[in-house]
């Protein structure tokens, strides 16, 4: 059966109702029942509540493995397993220790899913490197992964967490916290960004980690970065390997299949790069209005009817040649050609204080964090699409949002501006964020009227920056590839001067629209297939 990892989307060349099909077989030859446990408080009947029953409700009409019971936060099962959050949603907890707190809603359905499949076939489906590193771990782990339900990146971390749960149920205690549920805890972790992992009170992750980096942060007991395999990793050959799963990427992996190339994307982050985190998208063809992260599902599905995805697998190492060889972080590939679809990173402020209380009431993500500011007051910070795109979307989930801008004109397009007046949401022109100020959380920042050089200062709970992308080149120039004076990388028809390396996307700069992206994406792959039948470095090579 394919990892659980693949299970949460369509495979390749599957329809939603063979998706379906096939769930229910693989719940039918599941070894385990799941029992599940919902721990109420009594006439505290919440939507976190009636969510839970429904979801529960959708996934028993796919399969009679899972059983449903509901008891009260007095009841002394409650007790036995020290429940004391409602509602609190127990998975075979006779067998594990995996909970949530809340509801698995939006985008943890898919954890909920994998979770069900894991504990259903009792098997982590670990990797064996991360696996490794678990082993290691000699005494409990209490876990807490902060999530909440608009995050793309919060399922990779709550997965990695069931994982673990599943591989060492004796030691990994998990406990999956949605933050719009639980605003106690958010607050006494001061944990205001998502995902967010503590072990043993610890802060052990922000944001979505590999599998590895997770269990070894697990068993380091502090954040890691770095994870070095010590074993020779699987060999793969195919023609293509593209790197990053962008709208660049994902179009690439399309068009490269269906002109014959074997082609794999391989993705350290989550899928769909920043559209993933874009409240809404008006201007993609064909959508008038849509989600980010749905139009990221649509594309990702569409991909996967053609290629394989390595989603939380990070490139290492390039190695140009014939083969070129590839280095992730779990195997090796020998290929023809690569494509660097690697996107753009976004910028910071560079302020005191940024850093420290980045997590803290600092965020660059108001899809993800926006959920825990509902009903407080923010600042958001930049003067292009995205920061009105993210104020508006701040205002309308109920947060009191200030947009604050350097200059005295919006670079924003004039219909995000007409939306933003319409809204009433204040600007504060001319106005630069000195520092952000607070101690274990923000609380205040220090502005500068750049007119009038008065400073002053703002009491507020957050502060949000979309102040443009820098783009990702650290493979690129670790290649030797050489960039444009704006920091992009350089090419000729997305070919980058080295035989078999290829560019798209933001990375190489243009209008960094989805659109474009997405064209840039196909452009790249076509051109890489006319090569590959015709090399033009052969051509040259012949002619001198
Ligand atoms: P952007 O267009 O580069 O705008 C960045 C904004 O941040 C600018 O207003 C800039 O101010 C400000 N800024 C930059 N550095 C700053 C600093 N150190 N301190 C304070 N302010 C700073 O970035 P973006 O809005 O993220 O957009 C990136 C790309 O994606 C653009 O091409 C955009 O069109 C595209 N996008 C499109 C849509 C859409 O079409 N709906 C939505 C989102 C993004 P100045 O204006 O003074 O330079």
């Amino acid at each position: 059966m394919a990892n659980s990892r693949d299970m949460g989307n369509p495979q390749q060349g599957m329809s939603e109702q063979q998706y379906l099909a096939q769930l229910k077989s693989t719940f039918m030859q599941m070894p385990n029942d799941i029992p599940l446990y919902m721990f109420v408080q009594k006439g505290k009947e919440d939507m976190f509540v009636q969510a839970n029953r429904q979801i529960v409700r959708a996934f028993r009409e796919l399969t009679n493995k899972i059983a449903f019971k509901e008891f009260s936060l007095d009841h002394e099962l409650a007790k036995k397993w020290n429940v004391t959050h409602s509602p609190t949603l127990l998975v075979a907890p006779e067998r594990f220790s995996i909970r949530w707190l809340g509801a698995p809603l939006g985008e943890e359905g898919r954890t909920f899913l994998e979770t069900l499949l894991l504990v259903g076939m009792n098997q982590s489906h670990l990797n064996e490197e991360a696996r490794k590193v678990l082993r290691k771990i000699d005494s409990p782990r209490d876990v807490k992964v902060f999530v909440s339900p608009t995050c793309p990146y919060c399922p990779q971390q709550a997965l990695n967490g069931v994982q673990a749960a599943v591989e060492m149920p004796d030691m990994i205690n998990l406990e999956i916290v949605d933050i719009q549920c639980n605003p106690d805890l958010a607050e006494k972790y001061s944990a205001h960004s998502v995902p967010q992992t503590y072990a043993n009170d610890i802060l052990v992750g922000q944001g979505a980690q590999s599998q590895e980096i997770f269990c070894l942060s697990l068993q380091k007991l502090e954040p890691q970065s770095v994870f070095i395999p010590d074993v020779d990793a699987e060999l793969v050959e195919n023609d293509l390997v593209i790197v990053g799963g962008g709208p660049a990427g994902l179009t690439a992996g399309i068009y490269a299949v269906r002109s014959g190339l074997n082609s794999a994307i391989v993705e350290r982050e989550a899928l769909g790069g920043q559209v993933a985190t874009t409240p809404i998208v008006e201007n993609y063809t064909g959508f008038t209005q849509v989600g980010g992260k749905t139009l990221v599902d649509i594309m990702v599905s569409h991909a996967l009817q053609y290629t394989t995805i390595f989603q939380g697998e990070e490139v290492l190492d390039i190695q140009p040649g014939d083969p070129v060889v590839v280095q992730t972080s779990r195997r090796k590939f020998h290929t023809r050609a690569v494509l660097l679809a690697t996107g753009a990173v976004h910028r910071h402020l560079g302020v005191p204080g940024e850093k420290r209380l980045s997590g803290k009431g600092v965020s660059y993500c108001s899809t993800c964090d926006g959920p825990i500011f509902v009903g407080k007051k923010v600042i958001m910070v930049g003067g292009g699409n995205s920061a009105v795109t993210e104020a508006l979307h701040l205002h309308h989930m109920g947060v009191d949002v200030t947009l604050v801008h350097r200059r005295d004109k919006l670079r924003a397009q004039d219909y995000l501006i007409q939306n933003l007046k319409d809204a009433g949401i204040p600007v504060l022109w001319n106005t630069e964020v000195q520092e952000i100020r607070g101690e274990n959380k923000v609380q205040e920042v220090l502005l500068l009227n750049n007119q009038t050089d008065e400073t002053s200062t703002l009491a507020t709970d957050g502060v949000f920056m979309a102040i443009g992308y820098s783009p990702a080149v650290e493979l690129a120039q670790k290649l030797g590839l050489q960039l444009t004076p704006d920091g992009f990388i350089k090419h000729d028809r997305h070919r980058t001067g080295i035989p078999g390396i290829y560019t798209a996307g933001d990375v190489e700069g243009g209008y960094k629209q989805i659109v474009t992206a997405a064209g840039q994406g196909a452009e790249a792959s076509m051109v890489l297939f006319e090569d590959l039948l015709n090399p033009y470095w052969m051509q040259k090579k012949e002619a001198s």
